[in-house]
C-alpha cells in the first residue's frame, strides 16, 4: 500500500520535500469498517491548510501521517452491512492506494448518473459548495449581477452556471486566455475578466459590471477582492468561500480594504463551510446530478495519472496550473 505522508510543514508554498512516499501493508477491516481501493483522488486547496498547524475549522495532518483527502474507490472488503465488495464509494480515503473507512462515513456513487470521478467535483464537495453557498447565502435574483472569482475552477465553474440558471448576469474572473475563453464560451457567462492581464482590475470590473455587483462569490481573496470593493450595490451579498491567494503567504494577507464599502452599502458578508449543510448533501447531489444528466451543467476535470504525482500536482494547483477540478487517477 503506497501512502503519501506529510514529511514537514511548508513555510509559504509547499515543496516536494514536504511529502514522503512510504510503503505499508494493506490493512484489514474491523467490524463496521470498509477497505477501499482508491481509483481517483481529489486534490483540493483546503489541504494546504491541513499541512499547517495554524488553528482552523479542521485538525491538521500530523507529521508522518497520511495526507488527508477525499477519493472515489472500489470496495475490496467490507465489514459494514451497507457495503459489499465491488461497490463504488466516495469517502476520506487519503493519499494512498488502500484506505480503511468507517462505513457510516462512506457514500455510494451511482455510475449511471455520470463518470464516477465527478463525485469529487461537480457531484461532490466542490459542487455542493457552489450550490449551497450561492443559493443559501448569495440568493441571486433574476437580472442581478453575480461576480465569481476562480471562475474556471471546481467550485467557480458550478457557481457560474447555477448563477446563469437563476437568471443573474454573471461575470467570471480567471487567470489567462484559455481559462477565460472556457468561462465565457463553455460556461456561458456574460463577461469574463483575465485578472492576470488587466493592469487596472478595478476599472475592468467596473466596465464589466455597469449596474454594480449584487452578489460576489469569492474563492480567492487578496488583490482580486480588493478590486471589487467600490462596485457593491446596496444590500449586496458576499460569500467568503475561499482565500486561495492567501494560503501560501507565510504571514497571511494584510487587508481587506473592502470594509468601508461593506459598511456604506450594508453588504452582507458571510463565511461558509460546505459541511454546514451536511444533512442536505444527498438532496444537493441529486439536484446537481439531474442538471449534469440533462446537459445543463458542464464540468471539466484536470486528471493526472499516478499517486506519486500527487505532491507536484497539488503544488501546481495552488499556483493555478490546474484547469478544472484537480484529480489524480490512481487505478483503473
Ligand atoms: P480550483 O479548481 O478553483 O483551483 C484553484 C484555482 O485558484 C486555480 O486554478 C487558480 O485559477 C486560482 N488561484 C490560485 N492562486 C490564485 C491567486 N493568487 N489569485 C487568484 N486566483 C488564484 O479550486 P476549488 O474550486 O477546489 O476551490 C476554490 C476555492 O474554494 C478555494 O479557495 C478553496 O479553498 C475554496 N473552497 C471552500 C470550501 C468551503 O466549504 N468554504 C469548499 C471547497 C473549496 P486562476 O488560474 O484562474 O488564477
Amino acid at each position: 500500500n503506497r501512502q503519501i505522508t506529510l514529511a514537514s510543514r511548508p513555510v509559504g508554498a509547499p515543496t516536494p520535500d514536504n511529502f514522503k512516499l512510504v510503503e505499508t501493508a494493506v490493512p484489514t477491516p474491523e467490524r463496521g469498517q470498509v477497505l477501499v481501493k482508491a481509483l481517483y483522488l481529489s486534490l483540493d486547496p483546503y489541504m494546504r491548510g491541513r499541512m499547517s498547524d495554524a488553528k482552523s475549522y479542521a485538525p491538521s495532518v500530523k507529521i508522518g501521517e497520511v495526507m488527508t483527502g477525499g477519493a472515489v474507490g472500489r470496495v475490496i472488503d467490507s465489514r459494514h452491512p451497507g457495503f459489499k465488495e465491488g461497490d463504488i464509494v466516495e469517502g476520506r480515503i487519503g493519499w494512498q492506494d488502500y484506505g480503511l473507512v468507517e462505513g457510516g462515513m462512506l457514500r455510494k456513487v451511482d455510475p449511471d448518473v455520470a463518470p464516477i470521478s465527478t463525485a469529487l467535483g461537480v457531484l461532490g464537495m466542490p459542487g455542493l459548495t457552489a450550490y449551497f453557498g450561492l443559493f443559501e447565502i448569495g440568493k441571486p435574483r433574476p437580472g442581478e449581477t453575480l461576480v465569481v472569482s476562480a471562475a474556471s475552477g471546481a467550485v467557480g465553474a458550478v457557481v457560474c452556471q447555477l448563477g446563469k440558471m437563476a437568471g443573474a448576469r454573471v461575470v467570471g474572473i480567471a487567470g489567462g486566455p484559455d481559462k477565460c475563453a472556457y468561462v465565457k464560451d463553455e460556461l456561458g457567462v456574460d463577461a469574463v475578466i483575465d485578472y492576470k492581464a488587466e493592469k487596472d482590475l478595478a476599472k475592468a470590473l467596473a466596465a464589466a459590471c455597469p449596474d454594480g455587483i449584487d452578489v460576489y462569490f469569492d474563492n480567492v481573496g487578496g488583490p482580486v477582492t480588493d478590486a471589487i470593493a467600490n462596485l457593491f450595490n446596496l444590500r449586496a451579498r458576499m460569500i467568503v468561500c475561499g482565500l486561495i491567494s492567501h494560503y501560501n503567504m507565510p504571514d497571511g494577507y494584510v487587508g481587506p480594504s473592502i470594509l468601508r464599502s461593506v459598511l456604506t452599502n450594508r453588504v452582507l458578508i458571510q463565511g461558509m463551510i460546505v459541511f454546514d449543510w451536511h444533512d442536505r448533501w444527498p438532496a444537493g447531489i441529486a439536484q446537481l446530478g439531474k442538471f449534469v444528466k440533462a446537459g445543463k451543467l458542464k464540468y471539466k476535470e484536470d486528471v493526472t495519472e499516478g499517486l506519486e504525482n500527487a505532491p507536484a500536482t497539488f503544488i501546481g494547483m495552488l499556483e493555478g496550473r490546474n484547469f478544472g477540478k484537480t484529480i489524480i487517477k490512481i487505478a483503473e
